[in-house]
């Protein structure tokens, strides 16, 4: 039934249906790193529930996994609360729903039609791997956590390690407490080569890219994941005792100064409409790229504007994932399975 032609009951029992499924792939998905269905079916589902709450706001399941960020740690791991919350990011598919982005933040924040056409934006690739929060106390790597629920992820101090990629002591000086957020990835060829030998071995190859990265950072021996060559690209900031920049293009330079590694496609660009010409720009590259990337992430560069932009729900207001069309067309099946 198209959520149009629900009535209010109808609505309250479709969002419950699509919630409870939410949660069960959630827990696939971020858990057991074994998605069930595809990234594309999921995405689908998440549309519907919100083309449905937005017709009824107060339909809304008061337990609903569709508001949760990722899943509970597991509880396999020690658990860590982060300084700062791990959020998602909003997604956009075409223009016309990045300038409502920009528009909704430049309303937020009062803005002039000139200072708004002054806003300056960061963009990046947007990395398909999993988030981690690196801790740094006295510029020394203290732990590493995965993003969890959001609020609390698992400590994967042990596994991150073994990456060769990250920084165990930050070069020069540092704020005294830091939480730096990044991506851990696997290159297109390394999760070749995994889940070949995953088959080798009688194993079930891993879906992608991202599940392979999080299936072999989230394991309890860190020998496993020392045999996994992980990647890290950082890209943001959590806590921080002292505020290492003004600027996000800044604070990525100091990343650069401190030895991690940065995305070299990231971008200033000095007007909102240059995002589309970049979009293009690294979806031609993609392709060529040596890891999968899903889209482009856009931030608005001041951290003053960040900071009185805030989060609304599961999201930031001064980001948004500008994502890739999806490429692989849903299945009949689950298409029908949607569309009940
Ligand atoms: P997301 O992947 O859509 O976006 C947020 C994440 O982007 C951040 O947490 C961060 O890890 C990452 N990121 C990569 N590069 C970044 C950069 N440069 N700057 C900032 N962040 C960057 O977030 P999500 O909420 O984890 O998950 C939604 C995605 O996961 C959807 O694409 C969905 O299809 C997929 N998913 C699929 C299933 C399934 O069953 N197939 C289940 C759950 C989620």
């Amino acid at each position: 039934t198209a959520p149009q032609e629900l009535d209010a009951a109808q609505a309250k029992t479709e969002l419950t249906r699509l919630a409870d499924l939410i949660g069960r792939y959630n827990s696939a998905y971020y858990t057991q790193d074994a998605p069930e269905v595809d990234d594309a079916v999921y995405d689908a589902l998440r549309k519907r529930y919100d083309t449905i709450l937005a017709l009824y706001p107060d339909a809304e399941p008061a337990e609903s996994a569709a508001k949760a960020v990722g899943a509970a740690p597991d509880t396999a791991f020690g658990k860590h609360r982060h300084l700062v919350p791990m959020l998602s990011l909003d997604n956009v598919f075409d223009q016309e729903e990045f300038e409502s982005f920009i528009t909704r933040a430049v309303r937020f924040l009062g803005l002039s039609d000139e200072d708004a056409r002054k806003l300056v934006f960061v963009a990046e690739p947007k990395i398909d791997g999993l988030s981690i929060s690196l801790t740094y106390e006295n510029g020394r790597f203290v732990r590493g956590t995965t993003r969890g629920d959001s609020l609390e992820g698992e400590d994967v101090t042990a596994n991150l390690l073994t990456l060769k990629d990250l920084p165990k002591t930050l070069r020069g000086s540092a704020p005294e407490i830091i939480e730096i957020r990044g991506e851990v990835f696997l290159s297109k060829e390394h999760f070749l080569a995994l889940n070949a030998s995953q088959e080798a071995l009688g194993r079930k190859p891993f879906a992608n890219p991202r599940n392979a990265a999080a299936g072999s950072l989230r394991q309890l021996d860190a020998r496993v994941t020392a045999r996994r060559p992980l990647s890290l690209f950082a890209y943001a900031m959590g806590f921080s005792s002292a505020p290492p920049s003004s600027s996000h293009w800044d604070y990525l330079e100091q990343l650069k100064a401190w030895g991690f590694p940065v995305n070299p496609l990231s971008r200033k660009l000095e007007a909102a409409s240059s995002a589309e010409a970049f979009f293009e720009e690294v979806a031609r590259e993609r392709a060529g790229l040596s890891y999968d990337i899903d889209g482009v992430v856009y931030k608005i560069d001041n951290l003053v504007l960040q900071e009185r932009l805030g989060f609304a729900g599961r999201a930031p207001r001064w980001a948004v994932a500008w994502k890739f069309p999806a490429e692989q067309a849903i299945t009949t099946l689950k298409a029908i399975e949607i569309q009940v």
